[in-house]
């Protein structure tokens, strides 16, 4: 994780203007408490979602077939899908995770 915000930067859940970051301590990685608990909260449906999306790919990696929904386009493209959902949800994580 990230301590590289040294003002100037955004809040990664409203886009607000972070404060300044005091003389002692860390800087603020978000601009307020509403806003830090909203990416706590994030962060931990994100957690679920990739913690769904692995135990996808990887039973399509064992049993070579979907179980749902890329059903009709085969395996290697749902494994593919599943990627790069995958991909997509671990970009937010470190957008929320590392201002
Ligand atoms: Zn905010």
């Amino acid at each position: 994780m990230g301590e590289t915000s040294t003002g100037g930067g955004i809040c990664p859940v409203c886009l607000a203007a972070l404060p300044p970051a005091p003389a002692v301590g860390r800087p603020p990685r978000y601009c307020s408490t509403a806003c830090r608990r909203v990416a706590e909260l994030e962060i931990r449906r994100i957690n679920e979602r990739l913690a769904d999306l692995e135990a996808r790919a990887a039973h399509v990696r064992m049993h070579g077939k979907t179980s749902c929904f890329a059903k009709p386009h085969g395996p290697g493209a749902a494994l593919a899908t599943i990627n790069q959902e995958i991909a997509r949800q671990r970009a937010r994580l470190r957008e929320v995770l590392d201002t």
